[in-house]
């Protein structure tokens, strides 16, 4: 016999660790108990609100201090980073971005902006990311080396890029993937949009793409209302990911003189001045986050066919959003947990649909995805604000 939970013994667990009451508990709210007010005033009051200040300024050394590269633009929103990240890759018309299937539609979006075309790989178990060793091998079946690059000869199309994507925070396994990328002459991009706060064997996620996205939405570990961050170690990247997202001006005290298509993409001062207050708060906000994670870990143990997906091995994670997993045989109880723990007012949510189903992708080249489709039946992301975490909701 398998061994199944009962609906409401998951209930009784979530219980435990939520506060009761009669409001719903969303999936995840923004903290805003800093100097955020003080800040905003500030703009408003001398009237530096758009597209330069100090805090745009402030913002992007924080960020750059904080992830440890040398460089952080502050652009509207993640996507927006991504699609810069991929157009500085040298990403062309007609080129293949590889990128799990399980991920954010931003991811494929961004590729697509390009004129790229997504090409989606499988997930491992340990990290819920992208699992290189069953890259590894299907690109020896797949891929060919030419002077210009790595080519899937079965579609005759260059693969220029990865885009990992570190899942509610959880860091992927970088050092395996950095090898394969370097065996078949592939660029590395981190979608780095849910682990900031994240550390893969000590050290911020982001630092080991070539380039990086980073996500402010309202619902991120912090929040700048909208907005998104380009991180780079290279100087050059930098500045040039710098001009292209501010309209590529030259320059110039009164001449309007730009020197390629530029984007208008940066962050306004107001937004930037949200972020610099909730930087500040990121620590703490960690912290709760941590809390938060272990009581739900001991929740969870000991109730059969269900664990709580705790951080993977060599790393630290944000617990952006804490996840349920099912086992296998009890997949077919996902949905009747949905149900129920979004009628007693705890919202839950199941991951999103996987990349290769949505009707602009179904064409896109893709490997087998068998652990990421059993993923998409099995997972369930919780209540995960920092404001639980605090303590302040402890019995
Ligand atoms: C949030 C997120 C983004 C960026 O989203 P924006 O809303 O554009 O800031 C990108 N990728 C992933 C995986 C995300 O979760």
């Amino acid at each position: 016999m398998t061994a199944s939970f009962s609906t409401q013994a998951v209930i009784n667990a979530l219980q435990t660790v939520l506060p009761s009451g009669d409001g719903l508990i969303p999936l995840h709210e923004p903290c805003i108990t800093g100097n955020e007010w003080t800040y905003v005033k500030e703009c408003l009051d001398t009237g530096w609100v758009s597209s330069v200040g100090k805090f745009v300024d402030r913002f992007e050394e924080d960020l750059a201090a904080y992830t440890g590269v040398k460089r952080a633009i502050a652009v509207v929103n993640g996507t927006a980073a991504l699609h810069i990240c991929l157009l500085l890759a040298d990403v062309k018309p007609g080129d293949e971005v590889l990128m799990p299937a399980l991920t954010f539609i931003a991811t494929a979006n961004a590729v697509s902006y390009c004129g790229a075309i997504p090409h989606f790989i499988d997930s491992e178990e340990a990290t819920l990311g992208v699992d290189s060793s069953k890259l590894n091998i299907y690109l020896e079946e797949i891929a060919e080396h030419r002077t210009d690059g790595c080519y899937n000869r079965l579609t005759g199309r260059r693969i220029k890029a990865i885009v990992p994507m570190h899942t509610f925070g959880h860091p992927v396994d970088l050092d395996p993937l950095v090898e394969v990328c370097q065996r078949f002459d592939i660029t590395l991009i981190e979608d780095a949009a849910e682990s900031l706060g994240s550390l893969y064997k000590g050290r911020h996620t982001g630092q080991w793409g070539l380039l990086s996205a980073l996500s402010f939405n309202g619902n991120k570990t912090i929040t700048t209302g909208g907005g998104g961050a380009i991180l780079t170690n290279d100087e050059e990247l930098g500045r040039l990911a710098k001009h292209i997202t501010t309209t590529a001006k030259v320059p110039h005290r009164w001449e309007f003189n730009h020197d390629m298509v530029g984007y208008n993409y940066r962050m306004p001062n107001i937004n930037a001045a949200i972020g610099c207050a909730q930087l500040e708060q990121l620590p703490g906000f960690l912290a709760a986050k941590r809390d938060l994670a272990e009581r739900y870990h001991q929740a969870f143990t000991g109730i059969p066919g269900i664990r709580f997906f705790s951080e993977p091995a060599n790393s630290r994670s944000n617990y952006w959003l804490n996840t349920l997993l099912l086992d296998e045989e009890c997949a077919g109880q996902r949905n009747a947990l949905l149900e129920a723990t979004n009628d007693t007012g705890v919202m839950t949510r199941p991951a999103w649909t996987l990349m290769h189903k949505l009707p602009m992708f179904t064409g896109c080249p893709k490997m087998d995805l068998s652990v990421a489709e059993s993923f998409e039946q099995r997972l369930l992301n919780i209540p995960s604000s920092v404001i639980l975490g605090t303590g302040l909701n402890h019995a």
